[in-house]
């Protein structure tokens, strides 16, 4: 026996390629192509005169932007939680609910760090296979489970299901707790927030990393009753109580007061999608109706893997996951329009000459 018998031991999630070349179109991580909102730079140019106050601790319960997110979202202060990207909220979230000898459920494809934070806390779960379609199948969440998790628009399928839609799981399920992931909600899905008043075992999550151009600050929102916010920091608090650093909270208060900003991003992403999809479909692809930042797209003839190496040779980056049924697809973030013009034209050369 040696003290590795005793690791806990997990398979990590994959994070999607950071180059450290900077001439490239980077397409494979979903972030977003426009700066945040000009505030934010603003505040940081501003903060270099009071680093000092960097030796103090941040405020544990981040009082100040739990109070410009109640604003902002029309909720309670004490319906919201906030952490280090929505990767943080979802991990404490699968820790502090799915705590049941019935397994938790979520797709087979999906946001793959669910299926790792299961294994890793030692939480029972089925991946419930998608349609023929990619759709979710909305029976097979209506059985017995410990927890429930639904992105909604899904990824990397894009595919988004009505609010309708989900409540009808909801409503099936309460003794458990049902995580609905909206990391993509702004470009073009319809939240599950209005239910949370209706719902005390429903947690809506978000995230700053791809609507509001900040993945790199680290933020990301939990939004449910008073008692599941209660239970999600009582968890925090055992864990690490200074998660979200000081100027990161000024920061994302910033982003959040900038709404004509955002709009604007937002709409050129959608105006984007929507040109780049008819653009790729004129190539021979075809791809999934996206209300989200990317599409999922696969060539007709061509394979998926060959495209990924020709974009790649050319200096785009895109995501190919190379697993059983979606490794014709491609995950192609949404950039600008100059960007998705580039990709369309070597998309087009190659395909015409081959
Ligand atoms: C990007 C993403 C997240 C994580 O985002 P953070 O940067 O940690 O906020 C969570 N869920 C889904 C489905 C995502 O695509």
């Amino acid at each position: 026996m040696s003290w590795e018998s005793n690791v806990r031991k997990v398979v990590p999630y994959v994070p999607g390629e950071q180059p450290k070349v900077t001439n490239i179109i980077k397409l494979n991580t979903n972030e977003n192509p426009y700066p945040p909102a000009p505030g934010v730079a603003e505040a940081m140019k501003a903060y270099v005169k009071r680093s000092e106050e960097l030796r103090l601790y941040p405020s544990p319960t981040v009082e100040n932007l739990v109070k410009d997110l109640a604003e902002y979202y029309k909720l309670q202060e004490d319906q919201i939680f906030v952490g280090v990207g929505s990767d943080d909220v979802l991990a404490t979230a699968f820790l502090t609910f799915f705590n049941s000898k019935s397994p938790v459920l979520f797709p087979d494809i999906t946001y793959s760090f669910y299926e790792v934070w299961a294994q890793l806390y030692d939480i029972p779960y089925v991946k419930k296979p998608l349609n023929e379609d990619f759709r979710i199948i909305k029976e097979d969440y209506l059985g017995v489970n410990g927890g429930i998790v639904i992105t909604n628009p899904n990824a990397p399928t894009g595919i988004a299901e009505s609010r309708e839609w989900v409540e009808d799981i909801i409503r099936a399920n309460k003794d458990s707790v049902v995580i609905v992931d909206e990391a993509y909600v702004d470009f073009g899905g319809e939240s599950c927030l209005p239910l949370i008043d209706k719902y005390d075992n429903v947690l809506v999550v978000h995230t700053f990393s791809k609507s509001r151009s900040l993945a790199g600050l680290r933020v990301g929102v939990g939004m449910g009753s008073k008692k599941l916010i209660q239970y999600l920091n009582d968890v925090k608090f055992s864990i690490n109580s200074y998660t979200i650093n000081r100027p990161t909270l000024e920061y994302a208060s910033l982003s959040l007061k900038d709404e004509n900003y955002f709009r604007t991003c937002v709409d050129k992403i959608c105006a984007t999608r929507a040109w780049t999809m008819e653009e790729l479909r004129k190539l021979g692809f075809v791809m999934t109706d996206s209300k989200t930042n990317f599409l999922f797209a696969k060539h007709k003839e061509v394979p998926a893997e060959e495209l990924f190496e020709l974009l790649k040779t050319k200096g785009i980056y895109v995501r190919y996951f190379k697993a059983p049924r979606i490794n014709e697809y491609l995950r192609i973030t949404v950039g600008t329009q100059n960007e998705m013009e580039t990709l369309v034209n070597v998309l087009g050369d190659y395909l015409c000459k081959s």
